[in-house]
């Protein structure tokens, strides 16, 4: 199990199809697997040895996809560092990965020439850019043009591969040590699930630094399919790159989806040839769902629920499950386990739930990390038992679909009652006038958090608190309705990866310290 295996093949067979397309370039197979492996022997030359990570700090550009393989074909493990970042965090997360050499682009390349002087591992910055001049720094189409190619350095299987940091949702993120075969794995199983193949054109439109975006990466290559890039995310060069480039599969968090729907571009470009859009990564309200089902009746949708620790898929509400015939509840599930997935509910003693109560996710199977890098405490914290402690809260119904509750951390407790702010969430976003929500809870003196609401209206738009509280109570139970609601104007506050940040909406109101985390 190699994640280089899809190349090699797609380079044999089918060398003169294209495989890698940006909005500057396109390469073929032929040239991909070559520029791969001549940059391989370059970083071995420059001392890369077996198991030696070497960090990326780039926008998505075609180096980024090469150096996801070029760098394991050195026999390297692959450290993509948060671009959106600031210095002081990209140094802590370059001194917690100890690279040996950190590969950026004209971009990034101040940043990653002030990460080699603060960080004594770095010995050797390569740069998509003009170079000249700057110590120790190397220009990367020299290196590729100046070196002949090496073989594969043969690893796989259970060796590391990849070093992922997690989203940063909940704290500070977390190295994620996964093996090719964990890579591997998930890549196969989404790859069938969704009907990936070597016709595959696939858009990687989330950053490259994130899994959610790079398992696409493994994904396709490892069935031959294309791959097209572009820098960063913004609806018009989405819309752009898919009616160009003819995309039959992209990839979206559901931010990014809500974005593209509110686009006045959305009409003016043909997206006939998109026949898959996979979503996931943070929870889909359903209205937004029920929006592209009506705008796109003849895109395909799916979704995966996972997370970097599970490589980072665990289940997969299929396209048929998205069919008009297929039953409307489950369009709130995150779906069912993929083949290589056990998932089971668990109780705050880890004790098994029965099917419909609500518990922390629990997985096991072979896209299960390694383990976190160099904190062996989380570590065995999060997989005792054997299971992957996800720090999710869901159920399952009876037929096997697994609807999730909440993170854990967001769940709000209010008069001894749990509110799940995804369902509060769901409910507020049905209301026509309501662009963007997200639900918290904040300190009361009697119930102990109460549930609160940030909300971003659509332009024009008149609606009140009293209106929206009254909108909510028809659909959900009193205790899980708003309290209060914060109307603003500005969108609400993403991470680097474009999840809401909750911890940013609720630092006013709490220490987050003090907060009861469950
Ligand atoms: P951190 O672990 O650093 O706080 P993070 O959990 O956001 O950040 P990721 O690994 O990117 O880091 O995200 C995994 C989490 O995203 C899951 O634990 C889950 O809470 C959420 N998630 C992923 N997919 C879905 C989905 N389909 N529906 C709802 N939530 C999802
Ligand atoms: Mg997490």
């Amino acid at each position: 199990m190699q994640l280089t295996a899809g190349l090699r093949k797609a380079a044999s067979f089918r060398a003169r199809e294209t495989a890698l397309v940006t909005p500057e370039r396109s390469f073929t197979h032929g040239d991909v697997q070559d520029r791969i492996a001549r940059f391989a022997a370059a970083l071995r030359r420059l001392g890369v040895a077996p198991g030696d990570r070497v960090a990326i700090l780039a926008a998505n550009g075609a180096a980024y996809v090469e150096s996801y393989f070029s760098v394991l074909w050195a026999g390297g493990v692959v450290v993509p560092v948060n671009s959106r970042f600031a210095l002081p965090e990209m140094i802590e997360q370059i001194a917690d990965a100890e690279p040996s050499l950190l590969i950026s682009d004209a971009a990034f390349l101040d940043s990653a020439v002030q990460l080699a002087e603060a960080c004594p591992s770095l010995r050797y910055v390569i740069a998509d850019a003009p170079t000249s001049g700057l110590a120790r720094v190397y220009a990367y189409e020299d290196l590729i043009a100046n070196t002949p190619p090496c073989d594969d350095a043969g690893r796989g299987g259970e060796d590391l591969a990849c070093l992922f940091y997690t989203g940063g949702t909940t704290g500070r993120s977390k190295g994620v040590m996964l093996s090719h075969r964990n890579l591997w794995v998930n890549a196969v199983v989404t790859a069938m699930a969704f009907g990936f193949d070597e016709h595959t054109v696939a858009l990687h439109a989330g950053p490259l630094f994130h899994l959610g975006a790079g398992a696409r990466v493994y994904t396709t290559s490892i069935m031959g399919g294309r791959h097209v890039v572009i820098p960063r995310f913004t609806p018009a060069d989405v819309l752009e790159a898919i009616s160009r480039h003819k995309v039959t599969v992209a990839t979206f968090v559901p931010t990014m989806m809500g974005m593209i729907l509110q686009s006045p571009d959305l009409d003016r470009y043909d997206l006939s040839s998109l026949k898959l859009i996979t979503y996931g990564a943070s929870p889909m309200p359903e209205p937004v769902l029920q929006e592209c089902l009506r705008r796109f009746p003849n895109i395909r949708f799916g979704q995966s629920y996972g997370m970097t620790e599970l490589s980072p898929v665990a289940t997969i509400l299929t396209p048929d499950d998205h069919l008009p015939s297929a039953p409307r509840h489950r369009l709130r599930s995150a779906g069912r386990p993929i083949v290589s997935a056990e998932v089971k509910i668990a109780g705050p003693d880890d004790r098994d739930l029965p099917h419909g109560e609500v518990g922390e996710i629990l997985v096991r199977g072979p896209m299960v990390m390694m383990g976190y890098w160099r904190k062996p405490e989380l570590t065995a914290q999060t997989l005792r038992g054997g299971w992957m402690h996800t720090g999710d809260s869901g159920s399952f119904d009876a037929d096997g679909y697994l609807y999730i509750s909440d993170r854990i951390k967001d769940m709000i407790i209010s008069g001894g009652e749990n509110v799940y702010s995804i369902e509060v969430e769901n409910a507020i976003s049905a209301h026509p006038e309501v662009m963007q929500c997200a639900v918290i809870g904040i300190p009361h003196p009697k119930w102990g958090e109460t549930v609160h609401a940030v909300v971003v209206r659509k332009p024009g738009a008149t609606l009140t608190a009293d209106e929206l509280i009254a909108f909510c109570r028809a659909v959900i139970a009193d205790y899980k309705v708003p309290r209060s609601i914060d109307f603003r104007d500005d969108p609400l506050p993403l991470s680097s990866v474009n999840k809401v940040n909750k911890a940013a909406l609720r630092a006013p109101y709490w220490d987050d310290k003090e907060r009861r985390v469950n």
